[in-house]
């Protein structure tokens, strides 16, 4: 039977004390102990299912922890304040000073400035690669690297890594593969493609109603142990732990994580058809003209879609923040950062989310100062959200004119 993501969480049942279907919120941050020998012992094991400090466990977080590595096939999970959070920790974790990173280039804005100017000041240090080059990657492995880190779905251009293949070259060079899957939960699995360590902003899809900033990280149970070590686990030491409210909230909106991935999915393809119909550059992995659909399908989870982000290139900067003010004017949706809301946002990356990239190394990898990103909500009336899109576009002087010339 084919692996469902969605069954896994659906099958995660847990009651609280009275039964509750939601489990009780644990506002604690510490917990009694009924006897001082019990205190001795509980530091010097983990014991599952053992409270000592929120900082290391608490029971809310636990349980949001446990139904995350449910849904990646994984063995463990531990849940943090933040995505950057989550790949700062898990980084850390696995690095040294004096050790390498070979990192894709069209990455997270805040991932690249974490990699190229934080992690150096600790002797950590990245070369950035074009992923879907297998010589360049196993060119920029050295003696001193130890991590191999992509996102599966790029974040602007949505370019598809090759995980099976990145995973072999990992394993040839023993190397841990860290995945960040926050555009593709759900529709992408990547420990079951051959990641060590997957990392979300949960911020995004899996919460899904922007009310919060959320991280995690999902991977062996050896793995989440070290990181949650009081002796040396970066989780436990650095402390960037998610609150249990939050992540009782969290846990309520991952069930509906499948719903929304496949309204997301079928709204953003329409919309992705449409404007490349229209005449328009457009990325989007669920197109057959993208240069990794057929990669993609061959690795996705059946049923969930091709994610609910769609960037398209307007030509320039200028005409690209007329057409975001007039869809503002217009309802389409808000012009805001983030991804992953019920309702539509739409930001342009360059002066944004990828600012971090100096200008030069943007237009290297191809993220034009026109490039609009859409993170599509799920509006019940996909065909009616076109219609207000098609006629900003024309007033704001992008010509319509359908697809180029065979
Ligand atoms: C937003 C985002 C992050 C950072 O997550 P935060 O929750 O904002 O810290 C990391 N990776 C990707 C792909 C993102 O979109």
């Amino acid at each position: 039977m084919t692996f469902d993501p969605a069954r896994q969480i659906q099958d995660y049942l847990v009651f609280g004390e009275y039964g509750d279907v939601n489990p009780s919120i644990c506002d604690s941050a510490t917990y009694t102990f009924l006897s001082a020998d019990q205190m001795d012992e509980r530091f010097t094991h983990d014991i599952e299912g053992c409270f000592l400090y929120s900082r290391h466990w608490n029971p809310s977080t636990k349980y949001l922890a446990d139904a995350l590595a449910r849904m990646e096939d994984g063995e463990a999970a531990q849940v943090m304040a933040s995505g950057m959070a989550a790949i700062s920790v898990a980084l850390l974790q696995l690095c040294s000073g004096g050790d390498e990173i070979v990192a894709g280039r069209t990455i997270y804005g805040g991932t690249y400035a974490l990699l190229k100017n934080l992690l150096p000041r600790f002797g950590i240090t990245t070369r950035f690669v074009d992923l879907l080059d297998a010589a360049a990657v196993r060119a920029a492995i050295t003696p001193k690297t130890r991590v191999l880190y992509c996102e599966s779905i790029s974040n602007p251009l949505l370019e598809v890594a090759d995980l099976p293949a990145l995973s072999r070259i990992a394993r040839e060079h023993g190397l841990q593969l860290v995945v960040d899957n926050t555009f593709s939960p759900l529709i992408l699995s990547p420990l079951r493609l051959g990641a060590d360590v997957v990392v979300y902003s949960m911020t995004k899809f899996i919460n899904g109603t922007n009310d919060c900033v959320a991280g995690s990280v999902v991977a062996s149970h050896d793995f989440i142990a070290r990181l949650c070590d009081i002796n040396g686990g970066a989780s436990m030491l650095l402390g960037p732990v998610l609150d249990s409210i939050r992540a009782a909230n969290l846990l309520k909106n991952l069930h509906s994580l499948h719903i929304r991935m496949v309204k997301h999915g079928e709204n953003a393809m329409y919309l992705a058809g449409q404007l490349q119909q229209a005449g328009l550059c457009v990325h989007y992995p669920g197109l057959a003209t993208h240069p990794q659909h057929a990669l993609l399908v061959q690795m996705m989870n059946r049923g969930f879609g091709f994610g609910g982000i769609v960037a398209v290139d307007v030509g320039t900067h200028a005409t690209a923040k007329q057409l975001m003010m007039r869809m503002q004017e217009k309802k389409v949706g808000y012009l805001a950062v983030s991804l992953g809301y019920f309702k539509t946002l739409f930001s342009s990356p360059g002066q944004s989310t990828s600012s971090e990239m100096p200008a030069e190394e943007r237009h290297r990898i191809g993220l034009g100062d026109g490039l609009v990103r859409f993170s599509v909500g799920l509006d019940n009336d996909i065909e009616h959200t076109w219609a207000v899109i098609k006629a900003c576009l024309q007033e704001v002087g992008i010509p319509l004119d359908g697809p180029p010339a065979q």
